[in-house]
């Protein structure tokens, strides 16, 4: 490895405008010469300067486009298809806390049933926040409308809870 050699002050200096002015790291590379694409995105991170706009597109020399006001939308994409299938099975599992009263800080308190049946329950178990890994996980499904912290019992729970 002998890329701390290919690093001068000037090229550091090179590589910062034209990381931030949207070039990509092989089109930097290609600009400094002698450096790896891999070494540019090294460099990169070791400065900091990863966290920046998307890339520019390929082909262009970064100098010559200036910054755009707004590139025009890219037709949205197609909805995404309907996932409400994919729950695991594990989240049908009956509750193991039959009361709201019961219910404390670090328990999950996904409702499982129908909240006017005999039979409704909350999760119950180990929560990190309010719910268990797998309703935490479950609640926040692309494509759900419904989404537990919008539930009126649970938000009750949550209210006398925390
Ligand atoms: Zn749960």
């Amino acid at each position: 490895m002998t890329q701390s050699a290919t690093w001068s002050d000037d090229r550091v200096t090179a590589l910062k405008v034209l990381w931030q002015s949207g070039a990509s790291a092989a089109q930097i590379a290609r600009q400094l010469g002698g450096v790896t694409r891999n070494a540019v995105i090294g460099k990169v991170h070791r400065l900091g300067l990863s966290g920046r706009a998307p890339p520019s597109r390929p082909g262009r020399a970064p100098r010559m486009s200036p910054p755009r006001a707004a590139r025009p939308a890219r037709s949205p994409p197609p909805p995404r298809p309907q996932v409400r299938e994919a729950v695991p099975v594990a989240l049908e599992d009956p509750g193991l806390v039959a009361d709201m009263s019961e219910l404390r800080a670090h328990m999950c308190k996904w409702p499982i049933g129908d909240p006017k049946a005999a039979d409704f329950s909350f999760c119950g178990r180990a929560a990190d926040g309010p719910y268990c890994p797998s309703h935490a996980a479950a609640g926040v499904r692309p494509g759900t409308a419904w989404r537990a912290d919008r539930d009126p019992v649970v938000r009750r729970a949550l209210a006398g809870l925390i």
